[in-house]
């Protein structure tokens, strides 16, 4: 099967062409950054515009680089198209074309939910460790044709980026629960406003924004626990369970408050380099502290609950921090999916030990019921360019709703305004 897809539910032009089997036709994505740079944020209505501008010629140049032979773009099955959330008047461009193409076409529409893309994206891109390779010259990477997805359902996704701060689960296809969302500001912002707090020069167009610039400035720490106990771990354990909601203002404001403490102590009112690594590799490991004990109480909260989760999807631009990675590596790593383990012969000592995540050894693989055997929860990241906002993910989800059966009329509207746990029951928010 071969799909289009389409997305402008903000500030990028994309479309692109993704068959089930999983390779990746093509793909053309047009940046408005230069546009809304100047003017501080995203405008609407030039992000609008552009997009009418825009995705003709976008939708053009997928479907004749896609090498769709004879039948061009007859050999397109599907269409998908972002259906929300996001800006409502560029959503709209988007929808409108989608729908007037598959109406012309006589080919299914479907309306896709823009986060739901962004969850099933490690599907299209993630390789399952545990199948054998199939030739030497086969990279770790390579997804092999006609291997079944991976990861499976349920698994846990962490998205982490300049808009959005959530961890969810991705029961199967069209059913997410949503655990935790940010109170504040979102974990990208913390780290660019803590980044200017800190003067961390940063050249503008540098991958990663000020929050790579932060992490590499970090590295240069020699102290980093100089400032741990004037830095909060927010919303932490309390009374042995955490609430599953984010936060990162009061981190921010304690930032700022050591900043200017350490500005009124200093005889040319300035704060050194040396404290500032200190404080920025502080601010930095309380951040990634929060987000892991979010997602160690969640691994515990879904193992009670009988969910055998299989991994953890981490995306969104700082899913790129190198520290982060490895401390939900670390977390992940004591936790195990897949084999059957009969906890009611366990002792409550064992369960206790479970719950808390540690790592399910010998004792406990004894009692294993079946055969099969217990696999670590792995951490999944794909590729930093389809953890941004892009039209490969919205094909490949288009794909994976259409093998479920799940297509949309030719007289959808958008929406958006759609909390992602809304998604298969039917209703849509008006
Ligand atoms: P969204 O797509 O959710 O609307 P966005 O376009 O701002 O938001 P991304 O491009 O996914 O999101 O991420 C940008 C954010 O990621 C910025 O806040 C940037 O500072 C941060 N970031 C990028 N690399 C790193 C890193 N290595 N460490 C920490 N933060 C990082
Ligand atoms: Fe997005």
């Amino acid at each position: 099967l071969i799909a289009l897809g389409i997305e402008t539910s903000c500030d990028d032009t994309c479309a692109a062409i993704v068959t089930s089997d999983r390779q990746i036709l093509s793909e053309v994505l047009r940046t408005q950054h230069h546009l809304h740079e100047p003017m501080g944020g995203i405008v609407p209505k030039l992000a609008h515009h552009a997009h009418m501008r825009n995705l003709p010629s976008v939708v053009q140049e997928a479907i004749q680089s896609a090498g769709l032979g004879e039948r061009g773009i007859q050999a397109i099955d599907v269409i998908a198209v972002t259906r929300g959330p996001g800006l409502a008047h560029c959503l709209g461009v988007g929808l409108n074309a989608a729908k007037t193409l598959a109406a012309a076409l006589n080919k299914p529409l479907i309306g896709v939910h823009h986060m739901e893309a962004h969850a099933l994206t490690a599907r299209l891109t993630t390789r399952d460790p545990d199948l054998p390779t199939q030739d030497a010259s086969s990279s770790e990477s390579s997804v092999p044709i006609g291997s079944d997805p991976y990861p499976s359902f349920p698994f846990l996704t962490l998205l982490v980026s300049g808009g959005h701060t959530m961890l969810l689960v991705a029961h199967s296809v069209d059913r997410y629960t949503t655990l935790a969302t940010t109170l504040d500001d979102s974990i990208g912002e913390a780290f660019d406003k803590t980044a200017r707090e800190l003067d961390i020069p940063w050249l503008p167009g540098r991958a990663g924004g000020p929050g790579a610039s932060l992490e590499e400035f970090a590295k240069g720490s020699t102290d980093p626990e100089r400032y741990l106990n004037r830095l909060p771990i927010p919303l932490s354990l309390r009374s042995g369970k955490s609430e599953m909601k984010f936060s990162f203002a009061g981190l921010k404001s304690a930032v700022t408050r050591i900043v200017n403490q350490e500005k009124a102590g200093s005889p040319i009112g300035e704060m050194d380099e040396n404290k500032r690594q200190d404080l920025a590799a502080g601010f930095q490991n309380c951040a990634v502290t929060h987000l892991c004990q979010k997602v160690e109480q969640a691994l515990v909260d879904c193992h009670e609950q009988g969910m055998d989760i299989s991994s953890l999807v981490i995306s969104g631009g700082v899913g790129r921090n190198a520290t982060l990675r490895s401390r939900m590596d670390e977390i992940c790593s004591r936790f195990e999916h897949g084999g059957a383990i009969a906890t009611d012969k366990m002792s409550s000592k064992e369960k206790k030990k479970l719950k808390r995540g540690s790592s399910l050894n010998a004792t406990a693989a004894s009692k294993e019921t079946t055969t099969r055997a217990a696999r670590p929860v792995r951490v999944i990241c794909p590729p930093p360019k389809l953890c941004t906002d892009n039209a490969v993910m919205i094909a490949w989800t288009g794909l994976e709703r259409y093998q479920q059966g799940l297509t949309d009329p030719y007289d959808i509207d958008i929406v958006p305004k759609w909390p992602l746990d809304m998604l298969g029951t039917g209703i849509v928010p008006e």
